[in-house]
């Protein structure tokens, strides 16, 4: 998407080209296609001088998703990147690798599976695509129930925390369900089961639960929510399910934290998602939903695919896509086991506490983040009358390191957070590193505390008015793409309030 072409990075219509010019004369147009082929290998070297602007996946430490796999499973990616996962007929290999992920997931989730029966769920893109697919199941339920008992079906509604990751709301949006949100306090930046129960209503299609908050990292109360929203069930008949949205939890609790009541252990949970590409360690693509039962997903949402004489039940948004993530969860499931996945979040938990205690040795924050939950370490500033964490993630960034720092949504709006996601791929080393950094842009800014963006940038952002944008002075062509970038992800960094992924 081109989001608008008033910066400096679209007043040049062509991309100049630094090594492949020994094999391009003419330089090509940035939005038109050019008129004539060019080498590979140019195509290739233009491609990857442009790439190496963007930031080093390693150091972004502001997503979940897995920027690092074993050699060998990147060699099995490669090996299936031409095979359309829709076409079963022609690949039932890497349809029966789908299937087995589907039931190894449910069963790590605890779903209700008979022995001789096979579990209910689908693999997707990501978490978002699941939840699409998990919300129309209940509109669906919902709205089949209201008509039979004669009762309208046009209002439908969904309850969640104000915490809820962005893909909620587009459900609501595309699939025009009402989203009632919980309001957080501060101090308590998750979903209060009580509150929820309080807003369910005839109308309301489900709760959703989010087991690792997008901002915090902390668990929902789903046993508490369960055990409330039963009893409201018994007094109003209405039988309000519960989802949880696991996407990055759900690959974490059943491995370190077992005792945790979150999943199909609790009887109103009728589906789960997570993320295949979050803590289930596969590259960005794959996701997963699974239903408690059959019931649970209305026949009519389901096509049937004939695959080799067999039937092959889909449901999914979309047709086409790549198989290599599916293999790439298999893979990941098989090498790793149970004991594998149990090593590894417990190293990121261990890499988290470690980080906590840190941060809190500066003296300078609060963590609001708990031990209990994603490795997720979530801090905001104890005094921000000098500078804030906006100013620490911008400085940060000299460093390499991508901190992101946000508010909370209401009713905490007036909390401000940096947020340090541990993955797999973040060691003790790199974790020492960017507390060393981080004490040294604390030491700057207490000693002058000018933000350093208006120090150095030669594209100066007018904090109030975006329209004051201009360009001062230019200097080499890498020098000013790369203010051009900083430019442009602080322009996107001030669209995402609090929609963090
Ligand atoms: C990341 C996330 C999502 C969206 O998942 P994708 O896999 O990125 O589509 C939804 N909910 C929560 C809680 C998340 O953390």
């Amino acid at each position: 998407m081109v989001i608008s072409n008033t910066t400096a990075e679209a007043s040049t219509k062509n991309i100049s080209c630094t090594f492949a010019s020994r094999y391009v004369r003419t330089a090509l147009p940035r939005y038109k296609m050019p008129e004539n082929s060019i080498p590979k290998d140019a195509a290739c070297q233009i491609i990857n001088d442009e790439l190496m602007l963007d930031g080093n996946p390693r150091l972004n430490l502001a997503s979940f998703v897995t920027t690092w796999m074993e050699p060998e499973c990147d060699k099995l990616i490669m090996d299936s990147i031409n095979k359309n996962y829709v076409d079963m007929d022609e690949y039932p290999v890497t349809t029966e690798l789908q299937n087995r992920c589907v039931n190894i997931i449910a069963h790590l989730f605890n779903a209700p599976v008979g022995d001789e029966e096979t579990a209910i769920g689908v693999g997707t893109v990501g978490s978002s695509e699941a939840i699409m697919l998990a919300g129309l199941a209940f509109k669906r339920k919902w709205q089949q129930k209201r008509r039979a008992e004669g009762k309208p079906c046009d209002k439908p509604n969904i309850v969640t925390g104000a915490n809820v990751q962005v893909c909620w709301e587009k459900f609501a949006r595309y699939f025009e369900v009402e989203l009632k949100e919980v309001n957080l306090e501060e101090d308590y930046y998750v979903m209060d089961p009580k509150k929820a129960v309080d807003m369910v209503d005839e109308n309301t299609i489900c709760v959703a639960a989010i087991l690792g908050s997008t901002l915090t990292g902390e668990f929902e109360d789903v046993k508490l929510l369960n055990e409330l929203l039963t009893k409201k069930n018994e007094e109003t008949g209405w039988n309000t399910p519960i989802h949880v949205d696991a996407a990055s939890g759900g690959f974490i609790a059943p491995f370190i934290y077992p005792d945790i009541e979150w999943d199909f252990r609790l009887p109103l949970v009728k589906s789960i998602n997570v993320s295949g590409h979050k803590y289930g360690l596969v590259y960005a693509g794959v996701g997963w939903v699974i239903w408690r039962n059959r019931d649970d997903l209305p026949e009519d949402l389901v096509f049937h695919i004939n695959y080799l004489g067999s039937d092959q039940p889909t449901f999914t948004l979309n047709f086409s896509k790549g198989s290599s993530q599916i293999i790439a969860q298999y893979y990941q499931l098989i090498r790793l086991g149970f004991e594998g996945y149990k090593n590894i979040m417990e190293n990121c938990r261990d890499n988290a506490k470690m980080l906590t205690e840190e941060v809190e040795k500066t003296g300078k924050f609060k963590v609001v983040s708990k031990d209990v939950g994603v490795p997720v370490v979530a801090f905001s500033l104890k005094d921000s009358s000098k500078y804030t964490v906006f100013d620490i993630s911008e400085n940060l960034r000299r460093f390499g390191w991508i901190v992101p720092a946000y508010t909370m949504p209401a009713n905490a709006q007036h909390v401000a957070v940096l947020r340090v996601v541990v993955r797999e791929d973040f060691s003790r080393t790199l974790g020492e590193r960017l507390i060393s950094n981080l004490q040294t842009v604390l030491n700057e800014m207490e000693s002058h505390p000018i933000p350093v963006s208006t120090k150095s940038a030669h594209v100066t952002i007018d904090s109030e008015n975006t329209q004051g944008d201009k360009v001062i002075t230019k200097k080499d062509v890498t020098e000013t793409q790369t203010e051009i970038t900083k430019f442009w992800k602080k322009l996107v960094d001030r669209k995402k309030t609090n929609a963090v992924c």
